[in-house]
């Protein structure tokens, strides 16, 4: 955090609705004290930012182990479900240390990619066989100091995860998911404590993973705190066959019966909907969570973004499986999602996608006063260069439709979180051989 007063000069910044040129953004403590356009040369001592400047990007669902899986996955046939066996087998080999060595570089990973906060949905809680650590929340803490290493932002939704399915208790795999009940799981996180870079936020995995009769405890947890709460809802259809057939009704109905929906709940994917549930998640404010590559990597199938934004919820991205680490290749793959399914363009604005990836992004992890460059805000900026093969030649004025529909996390120049360079001329100041970090910690969780 910058003690001192900063001037960083923006080239072009892009302030929530259009990009101005020549920009200056004045930040004390950590927050932007004064933001004045009309600024064509940079003031005197001023930190020169080439490129379009953004606010910080918000990668709102991530699960940072699976970045193991990474190209391995990418072997042979299958599903959904056959995916996850592989990515059990690779969460049963993570312990406190391992964990944070790959979460440390994978979080490194997203600062170069312009990601300033992440929405960590942590379910690894215990030793293999259910254990717990000397700790209970050894691997919780493990991810926040990641983040602290990392230099970026974490708000750590700490995931309930109690059974395999309707009324079946947790595979072998699973059991160190769980705390045994929604009890158990509300005494361990109530340990938890923010701090500057982390919130503390609450997740159910599914309905699935959570008895219909124990989610209102986790939605009390988080209502009481103020917290935000995710929930991973309707991926895959077989999910909701599961739920219909021991409930009578669609997951999303069950989270509404039991008082999980709600303007502080975010719906991860919100895949496969019923025009009800539409209407239900919009209608309550719930907000979603589109993870576009994750979800065409997984066969998962396209979300009615479109119609969930109609119907009142706030959109978020997220990076989710890893499969890449790229939020502008999120938010143009949702307008391109859309796009192939309804053979007609223009679904959301330039504008409209940042606004996804950084204001609405960082509502939906808790950091109301984040993802905004203004008076106030917290000074989270991520520049990208409009000067390489990718991006050179827009036209003036066109930045953010450069930005998300040509540019790639490679062209992220700057990352700043709370006035302080993470990534200064495209290299971490934090983590100094991110992809030999990378290589380490993915080496050390190989069977
Ligand atoms: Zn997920």
């Amino acid at each position: 955090m910058t003690a001192t007063p900063r001037t960083y000069w923006l080239e072009h910044a892009w302030l929530g609705a259009h990009v101005e040129p020549g920009v200056a953004v004045e930040v004390r403590d950590g927050r932007v004290t004064a933001v004045r356009p009309d600024t064509p040369a940079p003031p005197p001592g001023a930190e020169v930012l080439r490129g379009l400047t953004l606010p910080g990007l918000a990668n709102a669902h991530s699960h940072a182990f699976h970045r193991a899986l990474r190209s391995t996955v990418q072997v042979g046939s299958g599903t959904f479900w056959t995916w996850r066996e592989v990515m059990y087998a690779t969460a049963g080999r993570l312990t406190p240390d391992t964990y944070h060595s790959l979460a440390r570089a994978t979080y490194a990973e997203m600062a170069l990619a312009g990601i300033t906060t992440v929405g960590e949905f942590h379910y690894v809680h215990h030793a293999p066989g259910g254990t717990p650590y000397a700790d209970p929340n050894a691997m919780g803490e493990a991810l926040i100091e990641a983040a602290a290493e990392a230099g970026v932002r974490i708000t750590l939704l700490d995931t309930a995860y109690l059974s395999s399915g309707f009324g079946q208790p947790p595979t072998t795999h699973q059991l160190r998911f769980s705390d045994g009940d929604a009890d158990a799981w509300a005494q361990r996180c109530s340990v938890l404590k923010e701090r500057d870079h982390a919130r503390i936020g609450a997740a159910i995995h599914s309905v699935r993973a959570v008895p219909a009769e124990q989610l209102a405890t986790v939605a009390r947890w988080a209502e009481e705190r103020r917290a935000p709460l995710h929930v991973h809802l309707s991926e895959q259809t077989a999910e909701n066959d599961a739920c219909r057939e021991a409930h009578g009704c669609t997951p999303a109905q069950l989270l509404a019966l039991h008082g999980v929906l709600g303007p502080r709940t975010t719906g991860v994917h919100n895949t496969h909907l019923t025009a009800e549930d539409i209407a239900l998640i919009g209608g309550s404010g719930t907000g979603t969570c589109m993870c576009p590559t994750t979800e065409r990597d997984l066969a998962d199938g396209i979300g009615p973004a479109a119609a969930l934004q109609n119907e009142g919820s706030p959109l978020s991205l997220g990076s989710d499986s890893h499969a890449v680490i790229d939020l502008l290749e999120e938010a143009r793959a949702m307008e391109l999602n859309e796009r192939l399914r309804t053979r007609t363009r223009g679904h959301w604005t330039a504008a409209a996608l940042l606004r996804a990836a950084t204001a609405d992004g960082h509502a939906a992890l808790g950091w109301d006063d984040t993802g905004r460059i203004e008076a106030g805000a917290r000074a989270d900026l991520t520049t990208i260069g409009l000067d390489s093969v990718r991006t050179a030649g827009p036209l003036p004025g066109l930045g953010a439709e450069t930005a998300v529909f040509a540019a790639t996390a490679a062209d992220v120049r700057h990352t700043v979180v709370a006035g302080r360079h993470v990534v200064r001329d495209g290299a971490h100041t934090l983590v100094p051989d991110v992809p030999g970090a990378l290589a380490q910690a993915v080496e050390a969780l190989r069977a």
